[in-house]
């Protein structure tokens, strides 16, 4: 009877569920780290800028070695038939220092980066506010595009992009509040501490598409976000939707389906059904570069290790994480592995001067008192837990051997494109198999 009554605590709480498939995630991590501040991280003395940081081209250089550089200016450019290209700013005022190749810890490939030498740590906003009741819906989408927003829930799509095609076609807008991650906590500490800018940003993204309904989609409990919820209680076109918080149901897709109940076919965009996703943090976003005029050049990570604990810090983008655990008093040499993200779904990386990128929620320092989930690695037993768990229903042992063969054509028959890249396969797999690049391999190969 008291495990019982434990059991139904612990998930009433949110503490602990069940996954598909069964297993259990521990979400104690994220609620500790929720009641933590952002701490503002000032920029290193050498800021690195990836010229990359979005599904789509690189941008170009628009300076040179030596250069002046501000805070907000556009360092990286793009051409204007370039639908899905995004302008990279720089993060500080300082001086170009080089322009080099570096391993892109997303891609893989090296990539060209901007290093700038910080001058001072001044934030002027870059552009001038906007009015929207003074320019266009274009011109909105417009500033967006130049401010350089992307999704910051992971998918990087640019978020001009993907609300001109959503325009006058959607009837809600789902605003993803749920952050998945087990140890990533700093949505939740923006929703709390920026509520009413994120509000406004989110009404801006709804009347630039055209939405009537707004749905706020959360895993908070009644009450934990006291600020937030009694700012929306003024909005009547805003409702706050409180989600189950497993994991997969963070993806878009999964998302409306658990919200509207409507399944989008694979073949179809989500606002081609009516709908159209978008992560808190872009809607913050969106609010700075058109009330404040300041372009995508900082935002929220959570730092996480056993022995620290969660650590909300607001980051420039380019600052190396190196200089970040320095910063945390948790010196990346102190660590077995880095990951540039959450536990799930960071990838590790090899090098701690690699920088913060637009993509990136956190940085997760395992210690070699935990285990490297992928060492030692033995062959498929061929269990079937990483099918049960997957929540695209595929099939990653099938996808593994067919990547192995370059079978393109088997590829296509497990839709191996419809993957997350959520990482559950790789969590469970008994064998311990890393699957992030044999499925990366396989849908480049496709
Ligand atoms: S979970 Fe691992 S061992 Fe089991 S079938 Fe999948 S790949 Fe093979
Ligand atoms: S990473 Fe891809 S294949 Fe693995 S469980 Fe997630 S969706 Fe399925």
């Amino acid at each position: 009877m008291a495990r019982k009554k434990k059991k139904i605590d612990e998930e009433r709480t949110h503490r602990k569920f069940k996954e598909k498939g069964g297993f259990e995630l521990d979400l104690r991590m994220k609620r500790e780290a929720i009641t933590d501040p952002f701490t503002e991280v000032p920029p290193a003395e050498e800021m690195t800028v990836f010229l990359r940081q979005h599904v789509g081209p690189e941008a170009k250089p628009l300076i040179q070695e030596g250069d002046f550089v501000e805070y907000g200016e556009k360092i990286g450019g793009i051409e204007e038939d370039e639908e899905w290209g995004v302008p990279v700013h720089s993060p500080v005022n300082g001086i170009v220092k080089e322009i080099k190749m570096m391993e892109h810890p997303v891609s893989g490939d090296e990539e060209r980066i901007v290093v700038i030498e910080t001058e001072d740590e001044e934030t002027k906003p870059y552009y001038d506010p906007l009015d929207p009741k003074d320019v266009t819906k274009d011109e909105l989408l417009e500033r967006i595009k130049e401010a350089g927003i992307v999704g910051l829930g992971g998918a990087i799509c640019p978020t001009n992009v993907k609300l001109s095609y959503a325009k006058d076609k959607v009837s809600h807008l789902i605003i993803n509040a749920k952050e998945s991650d087990p140890n990533i906590a700093c949505d939740v500490r923006l929703i709390s501490e920026r509520a009413e800018e994120m509000i406004d940003g989110i009404k801006l993204m709804a009347y630039i598409i055209g939405a009537d309904n707004i749905v706020f989609a959360t895993r908070t409990q009644e009450g934990e976000l006291p600020e937030f919820e009694n700012l929306l209680k003024r909005e009547k076109n805003i409702d706050i939707v409180r989600v189950r918080p497993n994991y997969s149901i963070g993806y878009g897709r999964l998302l409306i389906t658990e919200i509207l109940g409507k399944e989008i076919p694979q073949d179809t965009h989500s606002y081609d059904m009516g709908a159209l996703v978008h992560n808190v943090g872009t809607a913050y976003a969106v609010y700075k570069a058109i009330r404040e005029g300041e372009p995508l050049v900082s935002r929220g990570i959570t730092y996480y290790s056993k022995d620290i604990g969660g650590r909300n810090l607001w980051v420039r983008i380019g600052t190396p994480v190196k200089h970040i655990m320095d910063f945390v008093d948790a010196p990346a040499i102190d660590f077995e592995r880095v990951a540039l993200g959450s536990i799930m779904m960071g990838p590790a990386i090899s090098d701690p001067s690699i920088p913060i990128t637009k993509a990136d929620s956190g940085v997760t320092g395992f210690t070699e008192k935990e285990p490297h989930p992928y060492e030692d690695k033995t062959w498929c037993i061929r269990c079937g837990y990483c099918n049960e768990v997957c929540p695209m229903d595929l099939y990653p042992q099938l996808i593994m051997k067919a990547e192995k063969k370059g079978d393109k054509k088997r590829l296509r028959q497990l839709n191996t494109d419809v993957c997350i890249d959520c990482g559950l396969c790789s969590f469970v797999c008994p064998a311990r198999i890393n699957y992030r690049p044999i499925l990366s391999r396989a849908k480049s190969e496709m």
